[in-house]
């Protein structure tokens, strides 16, 4: 096994009222293997996109180291971050961020342009592909405001993946879609880890949480309990059974 991202001794905390900061993270430990699909669940406001944010380098711990492959990121200064976070994680969100004044296509592609890593008309042969591969490539040339939700998102995903990135990072990314479209998009994401990308998910859905192979419980700033659950294969009784299980430690937990 190969750590790709780790937490360390994490805290982070805001000053709301003077003298009294409000601790938001409590001294996190957590590991990341290379290749594993990991969720993170937990109540509203348990600091899970605190977590997120912090260990992915977009924001800053009040104490605490995060490593990303063996290097310390909490110390790099601001540019080498920007350009690690750009060429090595991917990210999507419960809304989505898109660009109107840009087709869907050149959403997709930007962050590869800046990124200058390979020619823009690899580039786009790679944006297509991925388009392909969603089911979404007719929607190319169009504007984001002629695709749907689940769409959007599919394109959100394409965005993510451009830059090859070596883990993906999801902050409820299915928050706003319905249960088909929850399902579709965890059906390409288990096709993404399985290809080889790290996979990193904040959800407080079951239907999310069951596709990965552990899980890791937040409670008011705290990791309460890592939990493995096995590879999802794709077997839709395995995944009830998955849910169920999972629906139950959150009520044992008190969720
Ligand atoms: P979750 O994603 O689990 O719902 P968050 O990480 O968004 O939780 O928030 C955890 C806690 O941190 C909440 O109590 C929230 O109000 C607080 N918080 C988040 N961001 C800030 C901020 N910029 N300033 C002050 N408090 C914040
Ligand atoms: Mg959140």
């Amino acid at each position: 096994m190969v750590t790709i991202l780790e937490a360390r001794n994490l805290n982070k905390s805001y000053t709301t009222l003077p003298d009294k900061p409000h601790s938001i993270l409590k001294d996190i430990h957590l590991q990341l293997q290379k290749g594993e699909f990991v969720s993170i669940m937990g109540p509203s406001g348990s600091g899970k996109s605190t977590l997120l944010y912090t260990i992915s380098g977009m924001d800053q711990a009040s104490s605490g180291s995060v490593y990303f492959s063996g290097r310390e990121i909490s110390a790099f200064p601001e540019q080498a971050l920007a350009q690690l976070r750009l060429t090595k994680m991917g990210f999507i969100f419960q809304h989505i961020h898109l660009l109107k004044n840009l087709n869907i296509l050149d959403n997709i592609v930007l962050s590869a342009y800046m990124a200058k890593s390979s020619s823009r008309e690899a580039v786009n042969r790679r944006a297509l592909t991925l388009m392909q591969k969603m089911g979404i490539e007719e929607l190319a040339h169009h504007n984001i405001t002629e695709a749907s939700g689940g769409q959007l998102q599919r394109v959100a995903i394409c965005r993510a993946l451009i830059n090859n990135p070596e883990v993906l990072f999801g902050d409820e990314p299915t928050g706003a879609l319905n249960s088909r479209s929850t399902n579709e998009i965890m059906d390409i994401l288990a096709d993404i880890n399985a290809a080889g990308t790290t996979i990193l998910l904040v959800t407080h859905d079951v239907k999310v949480a069951a596709r990965s192979e552990r899980v890791l419980f937040m409670m008011d700033g705290e990791l309460v309990a890592d939990r493995p659950i096995g590879n999802y294969v794709k077997d839709k009784d395995n995944l009830k059974v998955r849910e169920s299980l999972l629906s139950k430690w959150l009520v044992d937990m008190g969720f």
